[in-house]
């Protein structure tokens, strides 16, 4: 695996559309156009796990959207992080909040980031709390589904390999004005760096890109791009319009 050396990497989650093959091309060669015009950023689309191998171009990488926690075997229904891999996906987002919803533990998540790993796949790792209460308890929530993972991690080269993917749950899939300020979405990053330096040292910690996701819209993207200090996007919704997806793309091509 190479690393990724491009400022910002903006990552686009369909979750479970579009409806049919046709139209899976169609946004993919949209998006490829506009990711080809700009090509300071690394784009990153997670399509459904049926379209990942007929989706392919050289200026996109495929991510799935999830990988089993087990290696092979009888898991009907499940798709290993070796199939995802084989199909072409370089990329898996794992612990996305409509997983843990699902009923995925930071135990579950960690197996799964083990898994991707090990098939040759690089994570993006979503973790974000639930609520935001006055004693910062969801501070602690945070820390917990880092530190679990990343002191599973067998070997510890493998860190190199993780994007961290800052998602406040209570701001996916909500209205465009939910998607955090700038300013706390840095004060967010610099958490997640201080939490990865304690187990990795200050020089890891630092270079382990922390993206932020929620509500994002081709306004919002913007300030955030501009202010909030992170290394990329994770884009739901907007990540299904490709004009709009790709202004988000060519806002961070202007910042690089
Ligand atoms: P949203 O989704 O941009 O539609 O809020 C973000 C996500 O689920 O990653």
């Amino acid at each position: 695996m190479k690393r990724i050396q491009k400022k910002f990497t903006i990552v686009g989650n369909w979750k479970m559309n579009p409806d049919t093959v046709g139209e899976a091309r169609k946004f993919f060669s949209a998006i490829s156009r506009r990711a080809a015009k700009n090509s300071k950023v690394a784009v990153v689309i997670a399509p459904p796990m049926s379209f990942i191998s007929i989706l392919s171009g050289k200026k996109i990488h495929i991510s799935g959207q999830d990988v089993s926690a087990e290696l092979r075997g009888a898991y009907t229904g499940s798709v290993s992080a070796r199939q995802v891999r084989s199909a072409g996906a370089e990329y898996a987002i794992i612990g996305h909040s409509e997983r843990r919803a699902a009923g995925d533990n930071n135990k579950i998540i960690a197996q799964k980031t083990a898994q991707a790993l090990d098939a040759g796949l690089r994570v993006i790792l979503c973790v974000g709390e639930i609520e935001r209460d006055n004693h910062a308890r969801y501070l602690r929530e945070i820390r917990e589904q880092i530190t679990t993972v990343l002191s599973n991690l067998s070997d510890k080269k493998k860190i190199q390999w993780i994007t961290i993917a800052y998602e406040p749950v209570w701001a996916v899939g909500k209205n465009y004005d939910t998607a955090l300020k700038p300013a706390d979405i840095h004060e967010m990053t610099i958490y997640i760096k201080k939490i990865v330096s304690e187990i990795f040292g200050k020089k890891i910690g630092l270079k382990t890109p922390v993206i932020y996701g929620g509500s994002l819209n081709s306004e919002n993207t913007q300030m955030i791009l501009k202010e909030a200090f992170v290394e990329g996007l994770l884009v739901g919704r907007q990540s299904l319009d490709p004009e709009a997806f790709g202004n988000i793309i060519e806002y961070a091509n202007d910042l690089s």
